[in-house]
C-alpha cells in the first residue's frame, strides 16, 4: 500500500459496540473529511478498474453511494443506487439476504442496466458478504455483467469474499 493510502487507513475510526454490542464499526467519516485521503482511495480503485471497461457503477446504500458516485464521476460512467426496500419510487427488482437473525433486502430500479452492460459494484465495507452477493445477483438478473466488486475496507476474518461469484475481480483498498 502506498504512503498516501497508509495515511488514509490511519484516519479510520474504530467505534466499539456500534450499532450493537460486540460490533467494531469502521467509521469512514474522518477519511471522507480529508481531501487527500478521499481522493487517494478513489484514485486507487479507478486505476485498478480502468482497464476493465466499466460502464456503470452500482453503489450500495448508504456509504456505498458516497464512494460509488464519486468514483462514477471520476471514471466518467453512470451510477445506479441499490437501496433498502421501499425507498425507490419506480418498479424494482429485489434480492433478499440472510442476517444473523432474519433477512434483509435491497432493491434496484428495473431496467437499471442494459443487457451485457459492464458493472462495478462499490461499497465501503465487505463484512459477511451477504449484501454484496445480493446486489450482484440483481446485476445478473438484469442481464448485465459484473466485472468487479470494490470495497474500501475488507474485514477478512468474516470471509465475505467467499460468498461472491468465482472469478469475480474482488478488491479492497484496506484489509483488516
Ligand atoms: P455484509 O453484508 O455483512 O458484508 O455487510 C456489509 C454492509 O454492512 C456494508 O454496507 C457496510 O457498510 C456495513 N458494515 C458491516 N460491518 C461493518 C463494520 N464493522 N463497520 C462499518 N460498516 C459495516
Amino acid at each position: 500500500m502506498t504512503d498516501r493510502l497508509e495515511r488514509a487507513k490511519s484516519l479510520l475510526r474504530d467505534v466499539h459496540d456500534f450499532p450493537k454490542p460486540g460490533i467494531v464499526f469502521k467509521d469512514i467519516t474522518p477519511l471522507l473529511g480529508d481531501g487527500d485521503a478521499f481522493v487517494a482511495v478513489l484514485d486507487d480503485i479507478a486505476a485498478r478498474y480502468a482497464p476493465r471497461g466499466v460502464q456503470k457503477i452500482l453503489g450500495i446504500e448508504a456509504r456505498g453511494f458516497i464512494f460509488g458516485a464519486a468514483l462514477a464521476a471520476r471514471m466518467g460512467v453512470g451510477f445506479v443506487p441499490a437501496r433498502k426496500p421501499k425507498k425507490l419510487p419506480w418498479k424494482t427488482d429485489r434480492a433478499e439476504y440472510a442476517l444473523e437473525y432474519g433477512t434483509d433486502a435491497i432493491e434496484i430500479h428495473q431496467q437499471s442496466f442494459a443487457p451485457g452492460e459492464r458493472v462495478l459494484l462499490v461499497d465501503d465495507v465487505i463484512a459477511t458478504g451477504g449484501t454484496a452477493a445480493a446486489a450482484l445477483s440483481l446485476v445478473e438478473r438484469q442481464g448485465a455483467t459484473a466485472v468487479g466488486a470494490a470495497f474500501v475496507i475488507e474485514l477478512g476474518f468474516l470471509q465475505g469474499r467467499a460468498k461472491l461469484p468465482d472469478g469475480l475481480d474482488v478488491y479492497a483498498v484496506m484489509r483488516f
